[in-house]
């Protein structure tokens, strides 16, 4: 068994978050074992890795040090981020790299198009950095990408996962407007730890985000992710959960934080299999109708099997109320 994700900021992770150097090394928990994963060997890997690498495609699987890739990977299943490798924002819990990005690289949303029909893709998970830089946020290029996709790949479904464009009005609808399959956009933690973990996002814009997407295009699904182990109660996840279904977010996931250094924000505690199982049945009795919650659960993780069943489920739930 191998854990993927460093303990220390060696040299390179230093350049990687420049704002990090100076912060005081924090204590790495050590990590139970059901966090654990295999090294990534496998042949699948190694064809989905040079797709990427001929691609010169960037990757959150590798920008975030997932502890899922060797899994994903074996599958073909890899989530592109556009944009570049380089993020304008700075979370406490994010191992992308921070700094002031290159230009927008044209071709790439053709470049992605073209790996999915290569990979054979029936779903694709598309992210991107926080590009505050840019006027729209990246918005547009977000929406040439799910074009580009549509174009080439016409039957393979699509879902984003958003940054919060910065708050910049008319963004987010010219993407909800590409019709995406899901628009998903992370909350991360509770309200209480924004200032500390996600400093440049608001969680009521977040959360007002998604209730945009309901209201504009009803028929889109929308899912939204937490992180737990940062020192957030039960409580307060159960609000974030209310206030998710308020905003009509019908998938939720939940997984475990995992520090990618130690100048990265704590992992408090590691929270253990069976109280993700209880989260899960509470989400599920608050009306989610996908729910994804295990320590090694991402929003990409399982991405393509998920919206199988959020799909299936959906209509299973259109037809009860019909029968009603
Ligand atoms: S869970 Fe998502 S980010 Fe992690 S390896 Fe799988 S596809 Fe990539």
């Amino acid at each position: 068994m191998t854990v993927l994700i460093d303990k220390k900021l060696r040299p390179s992770q230093a350049l990687r978050h420049p704002e990090k150097a100076n912060k005081p090394d924090t204590d790495v928990l050590r990590k139970p074992a059901w966090i654990r994963v295999k090294a990534p060997t496998s042949k699948g890997f190694a064809k989905t890795r040079k797709i990427v690498r001929d691609k010169g495609l960037v990757t959150v699987c590798q920008e975030a040090a997932c502890p899922n890739i060797g899994e994903c990977w074996e599958k073909a299943h890899a989530t592109f981020m556009l944009l570049g490798d380089t993020c304008t924002r700075a979370c406490a819990f994010c191992n992308i790299k921070t700094g002031l990005p290159g230009p927008v690289n044209p071709a790439e949303a053709g470049e992605i198009a073209n790996a999915v029909v290569e990979m054979g893709l029936k779903h694709v998970v598309i992210t991107s950095v926080d590009r505050d830089d840019l006027v729209d946020g990246g918005a547009a290029h977000f929406v040439d990408t799910i074009k580009a996709i549509r174009e080439k790949s016409p039957a393979t479904t699509i879902e984003i996962l958003t940054p919060d464009f910065l708050r910049q009005s008319g963004a987010a609808e010219i993407v909800i407007d590409a019709k995406p399959d899901v628009f998903n956009h992370n909350l991360e933690t509770v309200p209480r730890l924004y200032l500390s973990i996600r400093p440049g996002a608001r969680y009521y814009h977040s959360l007002r985000l998604l209730e945009r997407v309901k209201e504009r295009d009803p028929d889109q699904f929308t899912k939204s992710g937490l992180m737990v182990g940062l020192g957030e109660s039960k409580q307060e996840i159960m609000q974030v959960m209310d206030d998710m279904r308020v905003a009509g977010v019908e998938f939720l996931t939940i997984g475990q934080y995992l520090q990618p250094t130690r100048k990265h924000a704590a992992v408090k505690r590691f929270v253990t299999p069976d109280e993700f199982k209880a989260y899960e049945t509470i989400a599920r009795a608050k009306g989610f109708l996908m729910v994804s919650a295990t320590p090694l659960t991402r929003s990409s993780y399982h991405a393509d099997a998920d919206f199988a069943k959020l799909r299936t489920a959906r209509q299973e739930k259109n037809l009860a109320n019909k029968r009603h």
